[in-house]
């Protein structure tokens, strides 16, 4: 899978999607398909993004080293782990403890310290931890996600695939100004739905 001819030029971006083996996200009927541009399913009906996709919104989200980063949906931890090589800590919240529990055990395997997980309804974002640098969305929300915005310092990044289930979604880059926020429609994408409430 070529990310340099799919618009991936950032060369940090590059090397941390480069270093991470996503073959330790998907379930083990997949392991050989990991390295397709494709998306795959990770159990509850979840999906593990393209890794196109994840480089494109890991890319949109310019990073630097120093930054506080919040994701919804940890899913695989596949995301979190590319971000987390590129942050100084990585924040993930997943509704779904089937996963976020699997996921865990993957970052304890592989040595990534710096993530932060919680169980719980990310369209309330991280109050505790508030304010962070960059917020990325990782499944579509059907409604401007008001409580992450807020969560978000004045000058940061927010990506978040926006869009119904079955209508067409759309990949958006949020910037908090001083009184508002900047928005900039980017690429067609296809998220499973953000959806409020826990799954135990
Ligand atoms: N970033 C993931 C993509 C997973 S798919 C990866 O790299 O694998 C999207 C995930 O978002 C699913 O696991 C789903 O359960 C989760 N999700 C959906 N709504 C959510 C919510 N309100 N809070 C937290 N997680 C949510």
């Amino acid at each position: 899978m070529d990310l340099r001819n799919g618009g991936i030029s950032d060369r940090r971006v590059l090397s941390a999607v480069e270093l991470v083996p996503r073959d330790a996200f998907v379930p083990d009927v997949f392991k050989d398909r990991a390295w397709e541009n494709s998306a795959l399913p990770i159990g509850a009906g979840q999906t593990i993004s393209q890794p196109l996709i994840v480089g494109l919104m890991t890319q949109a989200l310019q990073v630097g080293p120093r930054d506080k980063v919040l994701e919804i949906g940890t899913g695989s931890g596949y995301q979190a782990a590319v971000l987390s090589r590129l942050c100084r800590r990585l924040y993930t919240v997943e509704r779904i403890r089937e996963l976020l529990v699997t996921a865990e055990e993957r970052f304890l395997d592989l040595g990534y310290r710096n993530i932060v997980t919680r169980y719980g309804d990310g369209t309330r974002g991280w109050p505790e931890q508030a304010l962070f640098d960059r917020i990325i969305v990782t499944a579509a929300a059907g409604e401007f996600p008001e409580h992450l915005m807020a969560q978000l310092k004045v000058g940061g990044l927010m990506i978040a695939p926006m869009g119904g289930e079955d209508a067409e979604q759309k990949l958006y880059r949020f910037r908090r100004t001083a009184d508002g926020w900047d928005e900039e429609a980017m690429v067609p994408v296809r998220f499973v739905p953000l959806r409020g409430g826990r799954i135990a």
